[in-house]
């Protein structure tokens, strides 16, 4: 397709954008993304808040949501700082919090780090025990469940009352028909673009759950911002459910423009609040002390076992 000109301005352009069906000069095309996080943060998110932490993992989607956010946040006159979680793995955690700081830098905001070392091990503990088969769990699967629990802990110590994720339409669409498929409905309630507090559970939310990731990609680029370049070394060829279901679904987006927006809006807005959630009463873990179904929570399961797998190890 010809270059064509930018629909806001006329000047040459440098995005296609197809679900908006429109070329956007850097400028313009900055504004049109800055414009729908707007929209989801003035339709979803509650006024009163007041602290909020960014968590940012140096990836294009979470680099994407600093920048833009911070423009919004900025202007609500909140209080906000930028969370990296140090997870301890191996040259991959230092040059991502590089990469996360100079960014925030650049933006002059404060990077906070939550450390998992605090509590007596790292993610290549983990991963180690993981391919000795002495923890039989995928990786990631563990590591997600340990950036949740870090997250809500340390923003709820530290007094902020929402932490906000650069989840992305690419991930939401994944999860949703994998959901589906396999029969966890009651999961879909967790897309929610904002899911309320209480008690040292801390409020959370995603302003980028509309946005694919190609647009974070072309959104970082537009900013000129510096994203962490190779993937986690401990990520295990991907071939979930999930990245299948996913790829079909943008694939008929390439036919079909805005497909996987539409849907993931019909998701939010019209199938969410139908799905009557079994009452699951989150208990204390006697542990830690914060909510989990599971008593201990799975954070202080995992620690554990890892404390007792390492010491018979010496
Ligand atoms: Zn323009
Ligand atoms: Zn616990």
């Amino acid at each position: 397709m010809p270059r064509g000109k930018c629909r806001v301005c006329g000047r040459e352009a440098e995005y296609w954008v197809p679900w908006a069906n429109a070329w956007f000069c850097h400028d313009h095309f900055i504004e049109y993304y800055d414009k729908r996080v707007r929209r989801v943060w003035e339709k979803y998110f509650p006024r009163g808040h007041r602290k909020v932490l960014v968590a940012v993992s140096g990836g294009k989607d979470s680099v994407a949501l600093l920048y833009s956010i911070s423009k919004l946040l900025g202007d609500s006159g909140l209080y906000y700082h930028a969370l990296f979680i140090d997870l301890g793995i191996p040259g991959y955690s230092r040059e991502s919090l590089r990469i996360v700081e100079k960014n925030a830098g650049r933006l002059d905001i404060e990077v906070e780090v939550a450390r998992l070392s605090d509590y007596g091990f790292t993610m290549e503990d983990v991963y180690r025990l993981v391919r000795a088969r002495r923890i039989r769990r995928p990786v990631c699967s563990i590591c997600g469940m340990v950036k949740r629990y870090l997250m809500n802990r340390y923003a709820y110590e530290h007094g902020y009352d929402l932490v906000l994720t650069g989840h992305n339409l690419d991930d939401m669409i994944g999860f949703t028909l994998s959901s589906i498929v396999s029969g966890r409905i009651e999961d879909l309630v967790k897309l929610k673009p904002y899911v309320e507090g209480s008690g040292n559970l801390v409020a959370r939310g995603k302003p980028i759950l509309f946005m694919y990731g190609v647009e974070n990609k072309w959104y970082v680029e537009a900013v000129d911002a510096e994203i962490v370049g190779g993937q986690c070394p401990f990520r295990a060829g991907e071939s979930s459910i999930n990245v299948e279901l996913r790829d079909a679904v943008l694939a008929a987006d390439k036919k079909h423009p805005g497909l996987a927006i539409l849907m993931a809006r019909n998701i939010v807005d019209k199938l969410i609040p139908r799905i009557r959630a079994p009452e699951k009463k989150l208990k204390s873990c006697s542990v830690c002390g914060y909510p989990s179904s599971t008593d201990p929570c799975g954070f202080c399961r995992l620690r554990e076992r890892v404390s007792a797998l390492l010491s018979s190890q010496e």
